[in-house]
């Protein structure tokens, strides 16, 4: 095992400033010896592959960084298969593919690693082409007891089925991906219709998203404005008529431009015009995920619940964004998997974040990110466990609130395959 004691450069500022025990780049037997882990009882080794969260890296804990010697990207032509490692980011992903006139259904950001797929995947493209899950063919890696795994859909032996569906979902409680295997889709344009809108808009345009057919997403972030983005995937066909039709709905939102982008790569989410702290070095953040249905005739009052929210923020920081999933995702698609909350058609998230050495301001924030939380559950009940918080006393509601009724075999395949607790607690 290799140490270095460098900081880590990546995204997360939080997980950037630790001071780690150590960072590995590679996985040998040694790393799955408890003594390594086990000076704290909560130490566990991190994983770091976008970095993009703030559990990637922490002080006083090892990091094994994937994106050194886990960053291959290829692209079988025949099969139309990428294989990527553990360590790659969604943005070369994409950038790759496009080459190749294919894509992936990646989330808002191009900066998040494998993570983003690992923990489900929702993208403004979901609606058509599922979950990121949804779109994993096979798997490799190691269990947290050292155990090598290969896995390949349609070949699965029974004994392994529960812990290829917990792959997709749940993976980083009882396993390390070094890489994935993906189903590619083809590259088509998108017409994304987006700016600034008032609350009452707001609430029209979710009314008429909750009638969007399946290429049209809607996005909404609220800062300190609110911004949307409505995306249609283009397929140039009868489809495209229909989209037309759904799109010049919007047509009477006087500040939404219309742009043409001709492939999902050059598209970039929130414009600087927002001013989002989410990179800036001087902050450290949380962000948490949520789950829930068509909100129908409860728009009004969530309405009324955003803004009181938003009334109450302790600092132009945080933020609500939302983004839509549905149709597909709707389906197991490739069986079942550790995405439980399959009827969701929402995903909103709730972002706040404080200067760096000020534990006050931290403490202000994170109340305020909880007290959202809690008014927001009743339209958004379950939680999307993009971002792991085991370092936050949220840790255990969320995971209960995002695993539901597979909680007890998932906390069964962490004792048998984890249970050394190498990897992040449950
Ligand atoms: C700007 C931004 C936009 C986002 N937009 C979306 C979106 O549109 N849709 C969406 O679903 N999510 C979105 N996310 C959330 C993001 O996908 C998740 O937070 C994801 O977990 C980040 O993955 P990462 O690899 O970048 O993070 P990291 O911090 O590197 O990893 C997060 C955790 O995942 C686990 N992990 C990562 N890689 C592996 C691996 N190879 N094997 C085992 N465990 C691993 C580890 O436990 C690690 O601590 C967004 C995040 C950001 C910052």
């Amino acid at each position: 095992m290799k140490n270095n004691h460098n900081l880590l450069e990546i995204p997360n500022i939080n997980s950037r400033d630790s001071k780690l025990k150590s960072l590995i780049y590679d996985i040998d037997d040694s790393l799955f010896i408890k003594d390594n882990y086990s000076k704290k009882n909560f130490e566990h080794l991190c994983i770091c592959s976008g970095g993009t969260t703030s559990s990637c890296a922490k002080n006083g804990f090892t990091t094994l960084d994937l994106r050194k010697n886990y960053s291959k990207i290829h692209l079988d032509r025949e099969t139309n298969f990428v294989t990527i490692g553990g360590g790659v980011i969604m943005g070369d992903l994409i950038n790759y593919l496009q080459k190749h006139n294919r894509s992936f259904p990646i989330g808002l950001s191009k900066l998040p690693g494998a993570g983003y797929i690992l923990t489900g995947g929702v993208s403004p493209l979901s609606r058509t082409y599922g979950l990121a899950i949804d779109n994993i063919e096979s798997v490799k890696g190691f269990l947290g007891n050292g155990t090598f795994i290969s896995l390949k859909r349609n070949q699965i032996n029974p004994e392994k089925q529960l812990i290829w569906e917990a792959i997709k979902g749940a993976a980083p409680f009882f396993s390390i991906i070094t890489e994935l295997e993906l189903k590619t889709i083809e590259s088509n344009p998108i017409k994304v219709i987006e700016g600034f809108v008032n609350l009452n808009e707001l609430s029209e345009i979710i009314q008429l998203a909750e009638q969007f057919p399946k290429n049209i997403s809607l996005q909404w972030i609220y800062a300190q404005k609110i911004y949307i983005y409505v995306f249609a995937e283009l397929k140039n066909n009868l489809e495209d008529e229909r989209t037309e039709e759904y799109l010049t709905h919007l047509d009477k939102f006087p500040a939404l431009e219309k742009q043409f982008y001709e492939g999902f790569n050059k598209i970039n989410f929130f414009p600087k015009e927002l001013n989002l702290f989410e990179l800036n070095a001087n902050n450290h953040s949380e962000v948490i995920s949520l789950l829930g249905e068509d909100l129908k005739n409860h728009i009004p009052s969530f309405i009324k619940c955003l803004n009181e929210i938003m009334n109450n923020k302790p600092n132009n920081s945080c933020y609500v964004a939302s983004q839509q999933l549905g149709f597909k995702t709707k389906k197991l698609n490739h069986g079942s998997s550790f995405f439980v909350h399959r009827k969701s058609t929402w995903k909103p998230w709730i972002y706040a974040s404080w200067k760096k050495n000020d534990p006050q301001e931290k403490e202000v924030a994170l109340d305020w990110i909880y007290k959202s939380w809690r008014n927001l559950k009743r339209f958004y009940p379950n939680i999307h466990l993009a971002q792991l918080h085991n370092h936050l006393n949220s840790h255990k509601e969320e995971v209960t609130l995002a695993f539901g009724n597979r909680m007890d075999e998932l906390k069964t395949l962490k004792n048998i395959f984890d249970p050394q607790c190498i990897l992040p607690p449950l």
